[in-house]
């Protein structure tokens, strides 16, 4: 199969390319290197079912050009960590809604199967202890960045449940709940690799608000592979699916394991939220995934354990991957 994957030299796009190029494909990445990484392909490029186009989903020539010539696409290209959105909140809108808007109608003009990469966080602040694909999403106030983030997401999925519902355009909707695995930047917020790096070099690793706040962690290649399951199963058509694992942990307690396990001498500091996202900024405290439907659509649960993921992020820095 010929497969697009937008947004593939991203931490997430640059797994799938690898693993849909070990099973045979073609695959053709399109990124405009904002978030993405030459990096993260650099090792892909020499293969000949492969191609990288640096480019934008804005730009609506390009997209025609590759969506009319693939089989399936991966829409994974999207603004990208809490940090990412706060600083940068109209490009970000504009990359997830346009951007999604692009890559749907031209997968409806061409009749392409595609995948939409959604996000836990349209789930908001709902206060349940693990969160289901038909539960309510509760979001807070426009004055807050953050919330426009998964609006857009939400947006996104409006859209592609619209073009299956109207037309039976075969899409399919992942929510992916915090992915982590090597090569993930930390750059723009995100929790692991930040803790990682700080711990490594000593310096203090920095709990936002009481760090009494619960997340689930997946690994990237689980993620990867139930992206491909659903992608390859008719049922999941016209389906949003969680993608996530069912271990979760307090990030006190993260923070307290990654120093653990690198033996450092970091203070683990406390940092009111305020001091890092400003005033109008509000935090989840709880997200966790409920896998069932996952699970029942395609008899795949995560294989890897929070600990392993850890490990292999510190191997990575230790060994000067990074
Ligand atoms: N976090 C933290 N310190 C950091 C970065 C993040 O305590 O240096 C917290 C953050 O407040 C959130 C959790 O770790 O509660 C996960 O953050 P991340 O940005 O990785 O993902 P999120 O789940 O917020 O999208």
């Amino acid at each position: 199969m010929n497969i697009l994957i937008t947004g593939g030299a991203g931490f997430i796009g640059s797994y799938l390319a690898e693993h849909l190029l070990s099973e045979g494909h073609q695959v053709r990445v399109i990124d405009d290197l904002s978030t993405g990484r030459k990096e993260n392909i650099a090792h892909l490029e020499d293969k000949d079912n492969f191609l990288f186009i640096e480019g934008s989903i804005l730009n609506y020539k390009l997209m025609l050009k590759y969506v009319s010539e693939c089989d399936h696409i991966y829409h994974l290209a999207a603004a990208v960590g809490v940090k990412y959105i706060v600083e940068h909140p109209l490009e970000s809108l504009i990359t997830n809604v346009r951007g999604t808007e692009i890559a749907l109608e031209l997968a409806y003009v061409f009749r392409k199967k595609i995948f939409l990469a959604s996000s836990s966080e349209v789930y908001g602040k709902n206060g349940k202890q693990a969160f289901k694909e038909t539960d309510d999403r509760v979001l807070g106030p426009v004055s807050i960045s953050r919330w426009g983030y998964a609006f857009s997401k939400g947006l996104d999925e409006f859209l592609a449940m619209g073009y299956f519902r109207s037309d039976r355009l075969p899409v399919v909707i992942g929510r992916l709940f915090n992915i982590c695995g090597p090569r993930q930047s930390p750059h723009y917020g995100m929790v692991i690799p930040r803790f990682v790096e700080q711990a490594l070099k000593n310096e203090p690793i920095t709990v936002y608000g009481d760090g009494s706040q619960v997340r689930s962690f997946t690994f990237v290649l689980d993620a990867v592979e139930a992206m491909k399951r659903l992608m390859n199963e008719p049922k999941s058509e016209g389906e949003i699916v969680n993608i996530g694992s069912s271990e979760s942990i307090v990030i006190l307690e993260l923070a307290k394991k990654i120093k653990e396990y690198t033996n450092s001498s970091s203070e683990i500091k406390f940092i009111p939220y305020i001091d890092v996202y400003g005033p109008d900024f509000e935090d989840m405290l709880c997200r966790r995934a409920d896998i069932a439907k996952m699970q029942s659509l395609i008899n795949f649960s995560p294989k890897v354990k929070l600990d392993d993921m850890l490990k292999s992020v510190i191997n990575e820095y230790r060994n000067g991957s990074r």
